[in-house]
């Protein structure tokens, strides 16, 4: 049977070629089109939000808008400069050829995206892809209706379909997209649905960017100002709802800060998200989980920890109609349980003590690579000591989740946390293929040193360039 797909594939196939050599600035009309798309209809952004996620409008403007603003803006000022062909040196090798790198558009990309900062998460690469000179096929969330369907109006009312488009669906869907050869795919979602990406991409040997998830650690050593670490991780787990990639997923912490750090966190919960005093179940700065079946998730998770012996340091309740779960931390964790070795994904983190820090670089180490690490600490050789004995995608020290937002820094995790990097000019990157250029002079060249018949004088350059070049 014929791919339902197949038609609006040839066709963005077809523009996708016209556009390898369209000028620059019809990259940038686009951008432009979308950014003041995005600016008229803040309203309907928020709205959306709202409806799927209970977002804030605030928050909203942070995490959705301006995570795609700021790169539309930084593709704007920076386009001319990503795209020129950069010229390299011939070495002694090939003199009297120039060589250039030209980064060319790869065609026609694939976009899916996961449901917790929806909007963000389709925009984002979108902005790279095009920035690119690439064509899109977008696949929202089917998780979060409103903001999926925000986005099909937006690329109806900004782009031609051969430009891009919009499909919506769940996994049916999915599979069948991943069918088509496309020229990249980028997908944002879980580890387990990244490799079921990656097995469909290896039999058209489609490029992936794959920004995967797992369980990013947290570690405060005893020298850490305790109280300015609640605050920050306060602020990156319970955001959204704990619904962050890279939100801080468990923590490992000196014995000797720890009591400080479970008050200051108390505080700060409520200063952060109930300054009114309304109660965490009315206060507006909460948002809620996607669905029923997450929050149950999350409170079997919860509960299973509970029967093995966890201590409820703060939070604990939960109404699962409400789709809300109290800010939660949990102590003395059984490492068999669930909340200890899945992505938690929600308002709960489990925390352990640890007296010798090689234990946590040995738990870091024997666990699948996190997309981020945190670590808390005002000693410069232990910051020294996790920075080169861990790997993670991001490495923040003494903050959190800020690291996503950063204009050069690349963003990605490593194998099970990811392949490929996203934001700026990695994103650019990601959705160029660096097409090698070489012109040779016509005529005599020094690659006819290399043709036969071998000679005793070339057999001498041969042995010379072998030593020295
Ligand atoms: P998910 O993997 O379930 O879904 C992501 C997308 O894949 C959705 O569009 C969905 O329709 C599609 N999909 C789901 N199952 C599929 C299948 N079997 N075949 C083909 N397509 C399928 O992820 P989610 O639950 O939407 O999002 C949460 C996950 O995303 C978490 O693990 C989180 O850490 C991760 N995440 C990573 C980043 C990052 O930048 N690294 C950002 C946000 C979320």
């Amino acid at each position: 049977m014929a791919n339902q797909f197949q038609s609006l594939f040839e066709l963005q196939k077809k523009k996708s070629l016209e556009l390898r050599t369209e000028p620059i600035v019809n990259r940038r009309k686009r951008l432009k089109a979308l950014k003041s798309w995005i600016l008229n209809n803040k309203d309907k952004i928020r709205k959306a939000l709202h409806s799927d996620l209970r977002k804030s409008e605030t928050d909203t403007d942070i995490t959705e808008i301006f995570t795609v603003t700021t790169e539309i803006n930084d593709a704007l000022s920076h386009l001319h400069q990503w795209a020129r062909p950069q010229h390299v040196s011939p070495g002694l090798t090939y003199l009297g050829t120039s060589a250039r790198i030209k980064p060319e558009p790869k065609g026609v990309c694939l976009i899916i995206a996961p449901w917790n900062f929806p909007f963000n998460l389709i925009g984002s690469p979108l902005v790279s892809c095009l920035a690119a000179g690439n064509t899109a096929i977008l696949k929202p969330s089917e998780h979060t209706p409103a903001t999926s369907e925000l986005i099909k109006e937006m690329v109806a009312d900004v782009f031609q379909p051969d430009e891009v488009a919009v499909v919506q669906g769940a996994v049916a869907e999915t599979t069948d997209l991943l069918e088509l050869p496309f020229d990249h795919i980028f997908f944002t979602g879980s580890t387990n649905v990244g490799k079921i990406i990656m097995g469909a991409a290896a039999k058209n040997l489609s490029s992936v960017t794959l920004e995967l998830g797992g369980k990013s650690p947290v570690i405060i050593d005893e020298t850490a100002n305790a109280d300015d670490a609640a605050r920050k991780i306060v602020w990156g787990r319970f955001n959204n709802n704990g619904q962050t990639c890279i939100a801080p997923d468990y923590i490992f912490i000196s014995e000797k800060v720890r009591d400080k750090f479970v008050a200051s966190a108390k505080k700060y919960i409520l200063q952060l998200f109930d300054s009114e005093n309304k109660g965490m179940a009315q206060t507006d700065d909460y948002s809620r989980l996607v669905n029923v079946g997450h929050t149950n998730r999350l409170i079997n998770m919860l509960e299973e920890a509970k029967k093995s012996g966890a201590n409820v340091e703060f939070g604990g309740t939960y109404n699962v109609d409400d789709k809300f779960i109290e800010p939660t931390l949990l102590s003395n964790i059984d490492e068999t349980n669930r909340i200890w070795k899945e992505e938690i994904f929600g308002p709960i983190v489990p925390m352990k003590t640890f007296e010798e820090i090689t234990d946590v670089i040995d738990h870091i180490n024997n666990n699948d690579k996190p997309l981020s690490l945190y670590l808390f600490t005002k000693s410069g050789k232990m910051k020294k000591r996790i920075t080169q004995a861990t790997s993670a995608g991001t490495m923040v020290i003494n903050d959190v989740v800020v690291q996503y937002a950063h204009p050069n820094l690349p963003f990605g995790g490593v194998n099970q946390s990811g392949i490929g990097k996203s934001h700026g000019k990695f994103g650019f990157m990601e959705f160029s293929n660096q097409k090698s250029v070489l012109s040779q002079r016509i005529g005599l060249t020094n690659a006819l040193l290399f043709y036969p018949p071998f000679n005793g004088f070339k057999k001498w350059v041969v042995s010379f360039m072998i030593k020295w070049f």
